[in-house]
């Protein structure tokens, strides 16, 4: 099976700005941020997207959850607040294949998101 673009990153193939890691998470930055703080929490498993994570993946994603609001607590995002973003598909604006949450911050976003 072809490596996803985010497993190769994890693997070392690819350069990445890593800001966590334990052993079944990564957290790396945006290449292309859309904040000032763009930071995404990838599972080092390469689960396509939320729509294909099924009940074993469970803790897995509430584990993405907690480590965003961690590295968002570090980051001091805390105060004025932050958002934490799954694009699923086309029109959810998923690029690529391999489930990851958007931890953006330090700036008003917007909503609804364009
Ligand atoms: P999504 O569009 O929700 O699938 O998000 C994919 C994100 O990956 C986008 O925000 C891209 O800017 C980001 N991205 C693409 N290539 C890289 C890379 N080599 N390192 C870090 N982030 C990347």
């Amino acid at each position: 099976m072809t490596k996803t673009l985010f497993s190769r990153i994890i693997d070392g193939e690819i350069p990445g700005d890593f800001v966590y890691r334990d052993d079944r998470i990564v957290a790396i930055r945006d290449i292309a941020p859309k904040a000032p703080t763009h930071i995404l929490i990838i599972p080092i498993k390469p689960v396509s997207g939320i729509d294909t994570a099924t009940a074993e993946d469970q803790a897995l994603l509430g584990d993405l959850l907690l480590v965003g609001a961690r590295l968002a607590r570090d980051l001091g995002l805390e105060a004025k607040g932050y958002r934490l973003v799954i694009n699923v598909g086309d029109d959810g604006g998923q690029s690529v294949p391999h489930l990851h949450v958007h931890l953006l911050g330090g700036r008003a976003l917007a909503w609804p998101p364009g």
